[in-house]
């Protein structure tokens, strides 16, 4: 049976009965992840969570669609690795500026990207598109979701680690070697300012890792990734369900005038 809230599953048939009012763009990427993940780790978790946001939000009768994932991102801080398929961010901009044009001739106005990847970095991209599209951009990085991770996890996520690890073991653990995994020690940078995030830096990830993973998986379980997901259903679907009602007025997306 055909998922309402996947457009890789609808004909023009259904699209031509009804448009949505939200769409839904996940972005992926195809990287080493640690001796234990499979490279699409990333395009997994889009197409995970991309897919569960948009049906809870269309059981509680959001208009939704999911797009289909793209499944590559940048990559040049792992570029020492075999096979990390590396898109510059310019080019990341070109591909999310065409697919934003395709959004607007079709009659789209809210689009929410939903990114899986720390390389992409899409708070500037939307910036540049602002003023260009009528479309009406948002931005999740659901891995920089922190409320109650503590409460789940016991190591801190980076990459392939605990929170991955759980999710693949969820969703795909067909695809998860667990025992192969090294703990995902990193090498500590040189400077305060740069340990404590007060200067940044793109980190290169041949030097800052062993086998490419960052963060110990070694805790991780299929029912940490249940929690995990559920708690990011919920909150990810509310937003899609109270955009999907919101008019776009023009105090959008603040409240409308005269609210205190
Ligand atoms: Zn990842």
């Amino acid at each position: 049976m055909a998922k309402p809230w996947l457009l890789s599953e609808l004909t023009y048939h259904e699209i031509k009965a009804s448009l949505p009012e939200v769409v839904v763009l996940p972005f992926g990427a195809t990287e080493p992840h640690n001796l234990h993940l499979p490279y699409a780790t990333d395009t997994i978790e889009a197409d995970v969570i991309g897919s569960a946001i948009c049906e809870e939000a269309h059981k509680r009768g959001a208009r939704v669609l999911c797009l289909p994932t793209i499944p590559y991102g940048t990559e040049t801080n792992q570029m020492a690795f075999p096979f990390a398929m590396n898109l510059q961010p310019s080019t990341v901009q070109l591909i999310l500026r065409d697919l934003v044009q395709s959004l607007e001739r079709t009659g789209i106005k809210k689009c929410v990207i939903l990114n899986s990847h720390g390389g992409n970095a899409f708070k500037g991209l939307i910036r540049e598109l602002y003023g260009q599209t009528s479309v009406h951009l948002f931005v999740c990085n659901w891995y920089a979701i922190k409320e109650g991770y503590d409460e789940i996890f016991e190591a801190k996520e980076d990459h392939a680690g605990e929170l991955e690890t759980s999710i693949l073991l969820h969703a795909r653990p067909d695809l998860v070697h667990l025992s192969r995994a090294d703990d995902g020690a990193t090498r500590p940078l040189r400077f305060e300012a740069l340990r404590n995030g007060w200067i940044e830096v793109s980190r290169p990830w041949h030097l800052l890792t062993t086998n490419s993973g960052s963060g110990c998986p070694h805790r991780a379980t299929a029912e940490k990734g249940r929690k995990w997901l559920d708690i990011l259903v919920d909150r990810l679907a509310t937003f899609l369900v109270e955009l999907s009602v919101s008019p776009i007025d023009d105090s959008f997306p603040f409240e409308p005038k005269g609210t205190k």
